[in-house]
C-alpha cells in the first residue's frame, strides 16, 4: 500500500472548545511523507510547525495538546481521529489559533471534509503500518489495555460511570474507513454539568455547550438535537479519542486488536508510546 495524503484544500471554522475563539484550520495536501503536521499562522513572523508526534505532546489535560517551543496546539485529538480513521499518513494543517474549532463536538466534520478534499495514494511512497509479534498488557490507575496480534485492525472499548443514566457502555469496532464514518465519527464530546461550570469558572470550556457537548446534569442526557446519536455514544466517542490519540505514533495499525477499557488522554499517550516501542513494522 501506499502513503496518503489528500488532493485538494479544504477549510473549516468554528470555536475551540477550551478557549471559546472562533479559528480556521485548513487542510492542505502533503507530497512529502512528513505525518500530520499542524501549521501556526502567526501575524508577525513566519509559521509554526508542529507535527502530531508523541514527543511533541505537551499536556493530556481536558484533550491532547502538542507543542513545539513556546506554541502550543490544544485538542488535536478529533482531527487525528479523522486521519487514523481514513488512513491518512500525511497532512498539513494551517491553523491561525492555538486550538482547532470544535464543530458538533465528534469527529464527523473533519472526516467529511477531509473526504469531500479526497483521499489521494503517493504511488512513489510505501506505507508501513505497526503491528504485533506477541500479546501485551498496560495498566495505569483504572485504565487497562490489553493488545494481541489479529486478523485485522479491531477495538474494543469500554467506557463506565456510575451516573444512573451512563452505566457501562461498550464498543466493539472493526476498522475500516466507511465504518468509522458511520459509527465512530459522529459520536460527540461529553462532559458533566457540575463539571462545566468549575472548568467555566476556571476559563476552561469557554466554547462549551451543547451545539458542541453532550452535557449530563444529575437527572438528564442534554443533547442539541434531543437525543443520543447512538446508545453507547460515549463509548464511541472514547474510542475516537484513542485513535486519534494513537495517530500520534506517526503509524496505523495493522493485524492489531487493541481491547481497553477506562481510557484517558493522559493513558492513552502512554500506551501509545509503549505499543510504539513494542510494535514490528511492516508493509
Ligand atoms: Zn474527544
Amino acid at each position: 500500500m501506499h502513503r496518503k495524503t489528500i488532493s485538494d484544500k479544504i477549510s473549516l471554522e468554528g470555536i475551540g472548545i477550551h478557549t471559546g475563539r472562533v479559528a480556521k484550520i485548513t487542510f492542505l495536501p502533503a507530497h512529502k511523507p512528513l505525518g500530520i503536521r499542524f501549521i501556526k499562522q502567526k501575524k508577525s513572523s513566519k509559521p509554526v510547525i508542529i507535527s502530531a508526534n508523541l514527543e511533541n505532546v505537551k499536556t493530556t489535560v481536558r484533550g491532547t495538546s502538542i507543542g513545539e517551543g513556546a506554541e502550543i496546539i490544544h485538542t488535536v485529538e478529533h482531527i487525528l481521529s479523522a486521519c487514523a480513521g481514513l488512513g491518512i499518513d500525511d497532512l498539513d494543517i494551517e491553523i491561525n489559533s492555538n486550538e482547532p474549532p470544535i464543530m458538533d463536538g465528534s469527529s464527523v466534520e473533519f472526516t467529511k471534509a477531509l473526504l469531500k478534499a479526497a483521499i489521494k495514494e503517493k504511488k512513489e511512497q510505501t506505507k508501513f503500518f505497526l503491528n504485533l509479534d506477541n500479546h501485551f498488557e498496560f495498566t495505569e490507575g483504572k485504565s487497562h489495555y490489553k493488545v494481541k496480534p489479529h486478523h485485522g485492525l479491531r477495538f474494543k472499548l469500554k467506557f463506565a460511570n456510575n451516573h444512573k443514566l451512563i452505566g457501562s457502555q461498550t464498543i466493539e469496532f472493526n476498522h475500516d474507513s466507511a465504518s468509522y464514518l458511520k459509527e465512530i465519527a459522529p459520536a460527540r464530546t461529553f462532559g458533566f454539568k457540575h463539571e462545566l461550570d468549575y472548568l467555566l469558572k476556571n476559563g476552561l470550556a469557554l466554547g462549551g455547550s451543547l451545539n458542541n457537548a453532550i452535557i449530563i446534569d444529575d437527572e438528564r442526557i442534554l443533547t442539541s438535537s434531543g437525543s443520543l446519536r447512538f446508545d453507547n455514544e460515549f463509548a464511541r466517542h472514547k474510542l475516537l479519542d484513542l485513535m486519534g490519540d494513537l495517530k500520534l505514533t506517526g503509524f496505523d495499525f495493522k493485524n492489531i486488536f487493541i481491547d481497553a477499557e477506562y481510557t484517558g488522554h493522559k493513558t492513552n499517550v502512554n500506551f501509545a508510546k509503549l505499543l510504539k516501542s513494542k510494535a514490528v513494522k511492516t508493509i
